[in-house]
């Protein structure tokens, strides 16, 4: 898979199912397939910026899109006040598996620190 040829990509181009929550020209949001807490949510760009090494200032305000949909997503899906995680896993060793830059909404329930 090439970094324009993700799983993600395909959500993004509407060429794979996902279970959508927020979409707009820029951003895309759906539902993980394998929850890690009763709300996880990725919220991604549709253009293929493959990790967070690969961002530059040009996307600086798509960036600060991404954490505002997700803020918008925690409001709608009721875990604002209680608190929420947002995650931006960054290649191997952080546990990156889909090379198309991410950010995970996690909350619902109590979450450890530090993570594993
Ligand atoms: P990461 O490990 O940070 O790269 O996160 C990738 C996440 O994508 C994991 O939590 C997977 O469960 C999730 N995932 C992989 N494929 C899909 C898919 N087709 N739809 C929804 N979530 C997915």
């Amino acid at each position: 898979m090439t970094e324009t040829d993700t799983v993600f990509g395909k959500i993004a181009r509407g060429e794979l199912e996902a279970d959508l929550v927020y979409q707009d020209d820029e951003i895309v949001a759906f539902r993980d397939l394998n929850p890690q807490a009763p709300v996880h949510i990725l919220i991604i760009p549709r253009q293929p910026i493959a990790t967070l090494n690969d961002v530059s200032v040009a996307d600086a305000t798509l960036l600060g899109r991404l954490l505002q949909v997700a803020a918008q997503l925690a409001k709608q899906e009721g875990i604002a006040e209680q608190g929420y995680r947002t995650v931006i896993n960054c290649n191997a060793q952080a546990g990156q598996t889909v090379y198309h830059l991410h950010v995970h909404l996690l909350g619902g329930r109590a979450l450890q620190w530090p993570p594993g």
